[in-house]
């Protein structure tokens, strides 16, 4: 029994903090974990950033309300799903991926919450634990499933190195040249056919 474990941002949906960032013009808000692979790190940055900025919770959810997924991914998740049982492991916060997650037919998702103070400003972050991918394709191990993963960053690395295979999606070239026992694909269907290989050569 296979299944497959996808990374959200970057995968399925854009960077939610690029495009907040381009939504309200505060450059520092673009980087990623491809920029600053150390999450807390980069989650202290931003959170410090809304603050100064007075952002709430509210006015990223209008952004996020605005976007959709990336074009293709609707469709390609529902053609894996037809094969695998999916479950898409994020480092982001149900607060922020509701709106998403409705346009991609609510697909399984496991990820991070945020804390909100009276005022509506995200006070805090809320790990529901560290290195979560990876624990979790190590949990489904337990469960006696094999696990194909698929990410574009570097915190999706450890997820696909734990997985029985792992494949990168549209990775930078930094990822690419640190991790090249990964392959790659940079189409949906690119995407598609690297599960077909994984799945029929476990
Ligand atoms: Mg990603």
């Amino acid at each position: 029994m296979q299944i497959a474990c996808l990374d959200l941002e970057g995968v399925l949906v854009p960077e939610i903090w690029i495009n907040v960032a381009e939504r309200t013009g505060i450059e520092a808000l673009r980087a990623t974990t491809r920029d600053i692979p150390d999450y807390d790190v980069l989650m202290r940055q931003r959170l410090n950033l809304l603050e100064e900025h007075n952002l709430k919770l509210a006015d990223i959810q209008e952004v996020i309300a605005g976007m959709g997924p990336m074009e293709g991914a609707r469709d390609f998740l529902d053609r894996l799903r037809e094969t695998f049982q999916v479950i898409i492991l994020s480092d982001t916060f149900y607060d922020f991926a509701a709106p998403l997650m409705k346009q991609l037919g609510h697909p399984t998702l496991l990820c991070h919450r945020l804390r909100i103070d009276q005022e509506g400003r995200v006070a805090d972050y809320c790990l529901r634990m560290p290195d979560q991918k990876r624990e979790a394709v190590k949990a489904l191990h337990l469960l006696k499933f094999q696990v194909i993963a698929a990410g574009d960053s570097y915190n999706d690395t450890t997820m696909l190195a734990e997985a029985d295979a792992g494949i990168l999606f549209r990775p930078p070239q930094n990822v690419i040249d640190e991790f090249p026992q990964f392959p790659i694909a940079t189409t949906y269907n690119e995407l598609e056919a690297a599960f077909a290989t994984a799945s029929a050569t476990l």
